[in-house]
Formats: structure tokens, sequence, C-alpha cells
């Protein structure tokens, strides 16, 4: 499985996908750029969810707030405060890390010992090996699974109580080595604080402390009374915006997962106080049928609810997907009462509270968010569209043919018209239909190489049609269209590939 990551990686940089930040000088840790068809991609997945959200749902609309915020923002959203995480640093290599990524990077270990024991019995058993009663009799399997729990118990005690001895106490207990140096030599546990300061105005005359935005979420709160009058808005309504976000995270790997500016694409959803479980339930499946309408495979979804909650919330869930490295949050659904409002009102000394005409009250109202990472979204996207078979080429012989097996609403390019050969007023022909289809969609025009070589091309970047122009398509004005996935190829009316492009690729 790591070996398929490997191979998504290096295909997002040979296509033009993802390439490094600055890559000429060596890069920059967790930056990540987009190219040609990465922004495709990208502006896709965006286009699809913000339709969803504020298209589809009359009492959503949409806002594009500043990510420059004034720095009580962020005082009152407990971020300046609370928004750390806990590091240590090895003595040794002097290499720094996440107390709870090493942690958890144990626990994993462990887990790893129990699905080894569970393969060998497995070998040894064959047929009639019955997995759960293994695993709940083996004492080597209940010693590990035990020791597992005792550490999270633990860790999480600590990490709520804010614990730091704790945590450092807990690595030692466990002897976790440095991965570089390979010792044991621990500096005391810190929390760091994750967002990026600067300054605004000039130093001479007293420049202010400004953050780049952790989260676009508090734009939204900070404006809910705009939009909400000018708006003419009736609770029940939601907020949406897509905007940049930037966290100084310390673990900088697994790719575009974790970075330290990327997009998110948020929704807060103002409700009556008491009403909050209500909807909380509402958008959670909202959001799961929102994932699963891509067609990626229901199996590769799954909530995980919190047990353990932040202070401000009473309920939160996430949304998880299969990565090659295992299920990993792609978005989070969380009831966050009227905390952010009350906090925003007692810091501005405003009142941002909402008058309900039909109880005849004024109230904060309570809020219920879904939070999507843009990144780690086009992440999951490409991790479930990486696909490679194997096909025989035109002499026969077997080759392996690596494919994007993307959802036709998100490819970069919808159609690749190629055509046959480079003479005969076929090119001519080919480039009439990208004209007069090119300002709806997305087109390729490609005419050099084999059109065997050309297919493959496209495959692998997730094209889902080609339409091949020949010496029949000036006789009769058909071509030949061929679907990516079966490879399967039929002709059809020049006429009639609007219809077929609306059809199977329209959002
Ligand atoms: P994690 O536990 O992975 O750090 P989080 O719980 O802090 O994430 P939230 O604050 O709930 O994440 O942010 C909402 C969403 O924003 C996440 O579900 C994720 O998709 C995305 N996100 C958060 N941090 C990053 C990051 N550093 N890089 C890319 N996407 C991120």
């Amino acid at each position: 499985q790591e070996d398929v990551f490997k191979k998504l990686v290096a295909h997002c940089k040979e296509y033009g996908f993802v390439f490094q930040s600055s890559e000429i000088y060596d890069g920059l840790g967790a930056v990540y750029d987009y190219g040609q068809l990465g922004v495709e991609l990208k502006n896709n997945i965006k286009k699809y969810w913000y339709d969803a959200m504020v298209k589809l749902n009359e009492n959503v609309v949409g806002l594009d707030s500043a990510i420059f915020m004034h720095p009580t923002t962020w005082k009152a959203s407990g971020h300046v405060d609370a928004f750390n995480d806990p590091l240590i640093d090895n003595k040794d290599s002097k290499k720094r890390y996440r107390a709870d990524v090493l942690i958890e990077d144990l626990i994993q270990k462990i887990e790893g010992k129990i699905e080894k024991e569970v393969t060998k019995a497995k070998k040894r058993f064959g047929e009639s090996f019955d997995e759960a009663q293994f695993k709940s009799t083996n004492p080597r399997v209940l010693a590990n699974q035990e020791k597992i729990n005792t550490i999270h118990t633990r860790f999480a005690k600590a990490l709520n109580d804010n614990d730091l001895e704790d945590l450092k106490q807990i690595i030692i207990d466990y002897d976790v080595v440095c991965p570089i140096s390979g010792t044991k030599n621990w500096t005391d546990v810190r929390q760091f604080n994750l967002m990026f300061a600067t300054e605004m105005g000039s130093t001479a005359d007293g420049a202010n402390t400004i953050y780049l935005r952790p989260e676009t979420a508090q734009g939204i709160f900070v404006n809910f009374l705009n939009v909400q009058k000018t708006g003419r808005m009736k609770i029940p309504f939601g907020i949406a915006q897509i905007g940049k976000a930037f966290r100084n995270e310390i673990v900088a790997r697994q790719f575009i997962f974790r970075m330290r500016e990327f997009e998110q694409m948020e929704m807060q959803f103002f409700v009556r106080p008491g009403e909050e479980m209500k909807w909380f339930e509402y958008w959670k499946d909202f959001r799961m049928k929102w994932h699963k309408s891509l067609g990626m495979g229901d199996e590769k979804y799954r909530y995980h609810d919190h047990e353990k909650l932040a202070h401000y919330a009473n309920a939160a869930t996430d949304i998880e997907y299969r990565m090659p490295f295992g299920f990993k949050e792609v978005e989070g659904i969380h009831s966050r009462t009227d905390f952010d409002l009350s906090q925003h009102q007692e810091h501005s000394g405003k009142k941002l509270q909402y008058f309900d005409p039909e109880l005849n009250k004024n109230y904060v109202p309570y809020v219920v968010e879904t939070s999507i990472g843009v990144d780690r979204m086009f992440l999951s996207i490409m991790a479930g569209a990486y696909t490679e078979d194997e096909v025989e080429d035109a002499k026969g012989r077997k080759e392996t043919r690596v494919m994007l097996k993307l959802p036709a609403a998100l490819a970069p390019v919808k159609m690749a018209v190629l055509p046959l050969l480079k003479k005969d007023g076929l090119p001519e022909k080919a480039r009439e239909i990208v004209n007069t289809l090119k300002f709806d969609y997305n087109l390729q025009y490609d005419e050099k190489d084999s059109i065997g070589k050309r297919y493959r091309r496209q495959d692998a970047i997730g094209t889902p049609f080609c339409i091949t122009v020949d010496h029949q398509t000036l006789e009769d004005h058909t071509v030949t269209i061929r679907y990516r996935d079966t490879m399967e190829q039929e002709r059809v009316a020049i006429a009639d590939l609007e219809k077929i492009l609306e059809e199977k690729v329209s959002m």
C-alpha cells in the first residue's frame, strides 16, 4: 500500500497535477503547487462542493472573507491560547516531533504486531481460521490489545489535562526511539502554537501582530449579522466559503495530506438553540451522501464519531476515507453550540443575536459546521482513482496501463479529440469539433504519436472519453468514441457529442 502511495506521488508530478513548492530551491516543507491538470481537478472539486452546498440549498449563501482578520478574532476564538501541538525534541538527532504523533506511531506498531500474529495463524489454520475468535483468545494478541488500550486512555487524559510531563513519561515508559538517531534521549514536551504571525503596518508607528487565518470559519462568524441582515436570512440558514488557511504543522509528511498552506471548504449553519442535534444529523447524512455520489465506492468511507469533545462542541464526527496509508479524516462535522458567536459578542462588545419572529425572542444562534480540506479531498480522489490494469498493445503484447478512474464530473480534461492521421484534412476536422465545444468543456487536441500512445496518455490523466476523427468522419460526420474504463469504442454522430458530454460530465 505504501508502494501505491509512492507511485501516486510520482504520477502527480509526472503529469502536472502537483509539484513541490519552489522546487528549483529544493522545495519548502509541506507546501505544494498545483500544476496544469491539478488546478483543473481542484477547481472542479470546489465547484462540485459549492454547487451542492449553495445552489442546491436555498438557505445557504456564499461568502469570501479576507485571510487577515483583526487580531482580537483569534483571542476570542481561542486560537491564541489553545491552538497548540505538544512537541518533543530528540537531543541526539535534534529532530522535533509532535508528541501525539509519536504516540500514534507507537500504537500503530503494536497494531502491526497483532496483524503479524493473525497472518501467521491464518497460514497455519487455513480455511478453518476464525479471526475474531483468535483475537479474543490468543494471549499475545490480548496482551498487546491491553497495552494499546492503556496507552490510549493515558494519552487522551494527558492531552485533555494538558499534562506535558505525562506525555513525556508515556514516551519514556514505552521506549519510543527517535526514527532518525535511534536513541531515547528526549527533551521535555512543550506546547507550540500553530498560527503563522506577521506584522501589519510599519514598526515605527507601532505595528500590530496579525495572524494568517488557521481556518476560514472565523470570517463567517464575524460576518454572521452582515449576511443575516442584508440577505434577510431566516434561521435556520448557512454561510459557506472556500479559502486558504495556514497552519505551522510540525509533522510534514504524507504529501498534500498535511500542508502548511492549504484550502478549506467550510459551511456554518445557524440554528435555534435546542435544535442543533437534528441539524447535526442532517448535515452528517448530507455530507456523506455528497462524498458517495462521486461513485468512488461506498466502502471507502466511514464515520468516526468523537467521544472526546472540544470544550465548545456537543457533538462531532469525522468522515474518513481509506487512503493508501489507512482510514484518514477528510471532513469534520461539528456541533459548536453558541461558543463562537458568544465569544465574539463578548470580545467585540457588539450584539450577535437573532430575533426569531416565531418565538418572539432574541438569542445567540447555535452552529453546526461542516469543514473539509480541498487538498485532502484531492488526495482521496486521486488515491481512489489510481488504477493499474493489464492490457494488450497493438501487437498483442501485454502491458501495464496506468489509469485515473476519476469521476467524469471532476476529470481535468473531459474529452480528447484525436485525428487518426496528421493529413487528409483530419486535423482540421478535429479542430473544428474542439472549437464548437471548448467554451463549455475543457478539451484536449492531440495529434502526436500513435493513436494507442495517445489513448494511454489520456487514460493516465483520467480523461473519460477520447474521440477519434478518421476518413469515415469526412464522409458521414461520425467519430469513434472510446470509453476510458472499458476501452470500448463505438461510432457516434458529431452532432450527438454535446448531448453525450452533457449527460456524462455535467455536475
Ligand atoms: P488533523 O487532526 O488531521 O490535524 P484537524 O482535526 O485539525 O485535522 P480541522 O481543524 O477539523 O482539522 O480542519 C477541517 C479540515 O481541514 C480537515 O478535515 C482537513 O480536511 C483539513 N485540514 C486541516 N489541517 C490541514 C492541513 N494541515 N493540510 C491539509 N488539510 C488540512
